[in-house]
This record gives C-alpha cells, sequence and structure tokens, in this order.
C-alpha cells in the first residue's frame, strides 16, 4: 500500500483553524487506522477450532456460575487478517530506525543488520537455561571470552566484564571499582570531577557510590583544558569521569595531559565509552590513559534499543582494576570454562547470572562480521556523515562550537531565538518531513541544544533529505511560525502532555 496516498489523519489541532497552503510541504501522511473496536462486526472470527471428538463440559460444571459470562461484551469480533493490519498499521505510526533516519544526538539509533538477530535466536543460545553446568555450555562460555577478548582489543583495556546491563549500570559498576582500588589503598578519597557537558547518568554513577560530584567547566572551544581541569584537582578527587569524544561530538584534545595530571594526583579515569562509534578501529581509550570504560553494546555494536531495552553495558579496566571486577569470572582449566567467584577482592554481582546474553551474542556476530576494518570504515562513516549534515546545515543553523566534529554535531537556538520559535517547536517539525527528531535541549551547555548523530548507516540521499526538510523548517521559522508552534500536523495527534500521557495513560475504551 502507498502510504502518502491515503488521506490525511484529522487531528482537532488542524480541523478548524487556518492555515498557510501547506501545499509547499512533502506529505507523507501517517495511516488512517480505526480502533479496532471500530473494525468489529458481529459473528467475525479470528480462529477456528476443528469440532472436538471429545464430550464437551460446561463450564459451569467446575466454575461459580456467577464467574462465568454468557457473552463477552464489547470484545472486538475481527478476523486474523483484520488483526494482523490493525496492529502493522499501528506499528507505521512509529517513525523507528527501520523507517526512517532517526538522528537521535548520543543515543547511536544506527540501523543494525538483520543477521544479528537471526544469530541471537538460534536455539543453541536462546534456548540455553543460565543454569545449565557450564560442560552442556562450553561453547556459549567461548562466546563470551571471546567477546570480552575483541572488546579488549578495541578498547585497549586489559580485561572486560560482561555483567552490567546497561551503559549507566557500567558506570555504577566502573565508579565501585574505582572506590574498591583507593579504598584498598587505605582511603577512598570523596569526589568525583564530571564536566559541565555530561550526560546526566554521570554524576547519578557517582553519587550512587556515595561520591560528592565537582562540575568541571567545559572551555571555550567545548573541550576540557588542563589548566582548568587541574584547579580542581586534589588528594580527595577519586576519579575524573570524561566522555571522549564528548556530548558535543567533540574529540578532547587534551586528554593525553588530563589523564596524566590525575594519574599524578593518585586519581583514576572513567571514560564513558558510549560514544565508541566515533572512536572503534582507529583510537583506543585505553591508549588516553583510561582506567576504567563501559561500552553500550546496544549503541555501538548492534542491538536495537530505544524501547527500554535490554542492552549491556560491558566495562573494560587496566590491570590495577581487574582484581576488583564483578564475579562470577569465567576461567578456562583444561577441563574447559567454568564460572569462578574465587576473586576476593571483588566488588560482587552487578546483575543476576552472567548479563544479557542474546545482547552479547549480538555484539560478538557484529564484531566478526565487520571485522577490525569494518569497524575503523564504520567509525570513519559515522564521522563523515555527521561532518556533511553540519556542513549543509551550518549556513542555517548555529553551530554551538564551530569546526569540525566526530559522529555529532550540535546546533543551538541561537539563530531563532528572538523570533518566539523554539527548538522544541522545531524538533515536532520534523515529524511532519518524516523524520524522528534530533536529541534536543541536550547537552545543557548549549542553549537550545538540537543535537544530530546521523550514524554511518545513512546514505548521501537520505542524508540529503534530512538536511533539505530542516532547511525548509529554518526557512518557515520566519515565513510561518504559527504553523512551527502547532507542529506537528500530519501525525495522528498533535501536541500532548507528555507527562500526563505517561501518568495517566487512557487504556480502556469506553463505547459511544
Ligand atoms: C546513552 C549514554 C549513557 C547511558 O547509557 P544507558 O545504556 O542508556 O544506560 C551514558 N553516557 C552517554 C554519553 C550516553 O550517550
Amino acid at each position: 500500500m502507498n502510504i502518502t496516498e491515503r488521506k490525511q489523519v484529522p487531528t482537532e489541532s488542524v480541523s478548524d483553524r487556518q492555515h498557510p497552503p501547506r501545499h509547499t510541504l512533502r506529505k507523507r501522511t501517517l495511516l488512517d487506522e480505526p480502533l479496532i473496536f471500530e473494525r468489529s462486526a458481529p459473528g467475525r472470527i479470528g480462529y477456528s477450532l476443528p469440532e472436538d471428538e471429545l464430550p464437551v463440559r460446561e463450564l459451569d460444571h467446575d466454575l461459580p456460575p456467577a464467574l462465568c459470562r454468557e457473552a463477552l461484551d464489547g470484545f472486538p469480533e475481527v478476523s486474523e487478517g483484520e488483526v494482523v493490519r490493525h496492529f502493522t498499521r499501528l506499528s507505521q505510526w512509529n517513525l523507528s530506525a527501520a523507517t526512517t533516519l532517526y538522528p537521535l544526538g548520543s543515543c547511536t539509533m544506527k540501523y543494525n543488520p538483520v543477521i544479528n538477530e537471526v544469530v541471537a535466536r538460534f536455539p543453541g543460545f536462546s534456548h540455553l537455561h543460565p543454569l545449565v553446568p557450564e560442560e552442556y555450555a562450553q561453547g556459549a562460555l567461548q562466546l563470551l571470552d571471546d567477546l570480552a577478548r575483541c572488546l579488549a582489543e578495541i578498547s585497549g583495556m586489559d580485561a572486560v566484564s560482561l555483567q552490567p546491563a546497561a551503559g549507566a549500570q557500567g558506570e555504577l559498576t566502573g565508579i565501585k571499582l574505582i572506590h574498591a582500588y583507593h579504598r584498598d589503598r587505605g582511603h577512598p578519597r570523596k569526589t568525583v570531577l564530571i564536566p559541565a557537558s555530561a550526560h546526566g547518568t554521570n554524576p547519578a554513577s557517582a553519587a550512587l557510590c556515595g561520591y560528592s560530584v565537582v562540575e568541571v567547566p567545559t572551555g571555550s572551544a567545548g573541550v576540557l583544558d588542563t589548566t582548568t581541569v587541574a584547579g580542581f584537582v586534589d588528594a580527595d578527587v577519586a576519579a575524573l569521569m570524561v566522555t571522549n569524544p564528548n556530548t558535543l561530538g567533540l574529540f578532547e584534545r587534551e586528554i593525553l595531559q588530563i589523564t596524566a595530571l590525575l594519574h599524578a594526583h593518585g586519581a583514576l579515569v572513567y571514560m564513558d565509552g558510549a560514544n565508541l562509534n566515533a572512536l572503534m578501529g582507529v583510537a583506543k581509550p585505553g591508549h588516553m590513559g583510561a582506567d576504567v570504560i563501559q561500552f553500550n553494546l546496544h549503541k555501538t555494536f548492534s542491538t536495537p534499543h530505544g524501547g527500554g531495552g535490554p542492552g549491556a553495558g560491558p566495562v573494560g579496566v587496566k590491570q590495577h582494576l581487574e582484581p576488583y571486577l564483578p564475579i562470577p569470572r569465567l576461567v578456562r582449566d583444561e577441563n574447559g570454562y567454568r564460572w569462578s567467584e574465587a576473586f576476593p577482592r571483588s566488588i560482587g554481582r552487578v546483575r543476576s547470572f552472567y548479563g544479557n546474553f542474546a545482547v552479547l551474542v549480538r555484539a560478538y556476530a557484529y564484531i566478526l562480521a565487520m571485522g577490525g576494518d569494518g569497524l575503523a570504515h564504520a567509525t570513519r562513516m559515522a564521522v563523515l556523515n555527521a561532518n556533511y549534515l553540519r556542513k549543509r546545515l551550518e549556513p542555517a543553523y548555529h553551530l554551538a562550537y564551530p569546526g569540525p566534529c566526530l559522529h555529532e554535531c550540535v546546533f543551538s537556538d541561537e539563530s531563532f531565538r528572538h523570533t518566539g520559535i523554539k527548538t522544541l517547536d522545531v524538533a515536532k517539525r520534523l515529524l511532519d518531513y518524516g523524520f524522528y527528531a534530533p536529541t534536543i535541549y541536550f547537552p545543557l551547555v548549549v542553549s537550545g541544544a538540537l543535537m544530530i548523530e546521523p550514524t554511518e548507516t545513512e546514505s548521501k540521499e537520505t542524508l540529503d533529505e534530512f538536511a533539505d526538510a530542516l532547511l525548509t523548517i529554518a526557512a518557515e521559522i520566519t515565513k510561518h511560525p504559527d504553523v512551527l508552534k502547532e507542529a506537528p500536523l500530519n501525525t495522528p495527534v498533535s501536541r500532548l502532555d507528555e507527562t500526563r500521557a505517561a501518568r495517566h495513560p487512557v487504556l480502556r475504551w469506553t463505547q459511544a
């Protein structure tokens, strides 16, 4: 079916108001789909079982009659085909990496090869019970060991734990390792330094571990400078938590001086590895002085995400932190692989069993399929794509920090702030052009931030379509500000009270 031929879904916001002619827009109307109850017709059935040869036993033999219903009033009566069509159409109302460019900065919403889904579903993996004795699970254990070694190689770290279930849990694990390291040296220290541009999970992880967080300002070029950091370092600093490239998409150029400075004061460096999509195959955090990093496998290594999981946030460490890694740890002897808890200095478990195994399988399949050269190529394409968009959009949007970026570029609202149009309006308008919106209002150091991460999997044609949409919107800011303030106009519903929609969802259908 051709989506663009279907009539536009009427919404309250467009029905009785006047708008400038919208023929200038490229129409991408969504499917006009009623509630499944409205598709219902009496007596229509989805599935019928063959006549049973056995005697029928009435339910009220066994159940009190008061609990038995005569009829299923209000239930939709629809055929199987109608059910499939209904839900398939509804699924088209979502913008996803499977339907469009999904440039959500910091989240790396790249298209992930379906082959990795197939591999994760192999019965030998998907039917494997976590309590199966190790001797029957040697293949799976070898996969975990190989994956940990691949991740160590990619990051330049010495050892990897696959246990943490998400990036944020990897951060917490990493900070706990740092805490254990300092405690073993007689003084757990008190503070963790975090740049102003950091992801919100960074201060949360440090605080959960009992540290006070001290914010380090971002320099005028959008990166840290050593002199500023030096002003914050003292004997109470346990670690610096730094993201590289940072959340402005910029490489921390003074990273070597900064990590040397921390180490000179006996402090450690936590590197948030969520942006590894901009480094893998090209540069290694382990070479930059990181003592511990987390990987976001669901961002960089092929697990579709965005719906709330599952993900995986393995942690890589240098040798001096290895004794503290979570248990159980995989060990290998003449009988093969087995789990061991014989690591007395370990911080203990951070998750049940051994991590989100199916996510680990996808990452392993992805890494093997790409190979070292393939990963490096993906990194280069991610950086090229972000810079291509940066150059195309620079004439119309204000770049927060001028100059080349790595895998994402961040614009501010400076060019349109005086018009009363907000970054939110621009983001909502993009939905009308069929694109998911970039990350907005993050990082906090940029006013009205619009943070775009195209990823390596987009073609030049798609990047151009996306840039054209944003350039058209930039023109609309002065020509049709009223349209922008009401956008989106071509979606089933327009602007929702997002908090109320989450807290008081209306899930019950009542017959009119
Ligand atoms: C996504 C992200 C995180 C958190 O990862 P989750 O898997 O969502 O917990 C941390 N830091 C940065 C920079 C991120 O982009």
